[in-house]
């Protein structure tokens, strides 16, 4: 069985779900690897998911700086505020600008806008809200079952399949 963190469920913990959501949804549609995604607080830093600086060409860094302004395009999506949705993103916009630095490409704005518009998309609203309704629910969850709750939002699988899928894993249900 794995382990279900207890989580308060403040306005924060949510606003953190839907950021850390926006991250790793964006991954998924570029097909890049983003590890496990958490909103257990460790320090300073209210949520998790690793952003890689690293890209092989122009298109992954690219892609790259997308997905590292996706937690705050999730907020905007979410209807929050400019300023409320760049709260906490200081790390964020750096690893987009180091990317942007490294293969000279166009600048933060650019990305901002290129990530709003990805998660506008009916299907990619639906991953963030069911990816952040399970953090909230676990704290933490692996790549595989995010996976999991991205095909259930495109309609390739059902939420039967899915908690299926949770049984074989020795994983209760929501
Ligand atoms: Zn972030």
């Amino acid at each position: 069985m794995e382990k279900e963190p207890v989580v308060n469920q403040t306005p924060l913990d949510r606003n953190t779900a839907i950021h850390e959501a926006g991250h790793v949804v964006a991954h998924i549609r570029f097909d890049l690897e983003c590890g496990y995604a958490s909103i257990i607080p460790i320090n300073e830093t209210a949520g998790f998911v690793t952003i890689h600086l690293h890209a092989e060409n122009k298109r992954e860094a690219e892609a790259r700086a997308v997905c590292s302004c996706a937690g705050y395009a999730a907020r905007i999506v979410a209807g929050d505020t400019e300023e409320l949705a760049a709260f906490g993103c200081d790390n964020d916009f750096d690893s987009a600008n180091k990317l942007i630095e490294d293969w000279r490409l166009d600048n933060l704005v650019t990305f901002k806008v290129k990530a709003v518009d990805m998660l506008r998309l009916p299907e990619n609203v639906k991953a963030v809200d069911l990816i952040a309704l399970h953090l909230l629910k676990r704290g933490r969850l692996d790549t595989e079952y995010m996976q999991g709750l991205v095909e259930v939002a495109d309609g390739e699988s059902t939420e039967a399949d899915f908690s299926g899928y949770l049984a074989g894993r020795g994983i209760k249900p929501l």
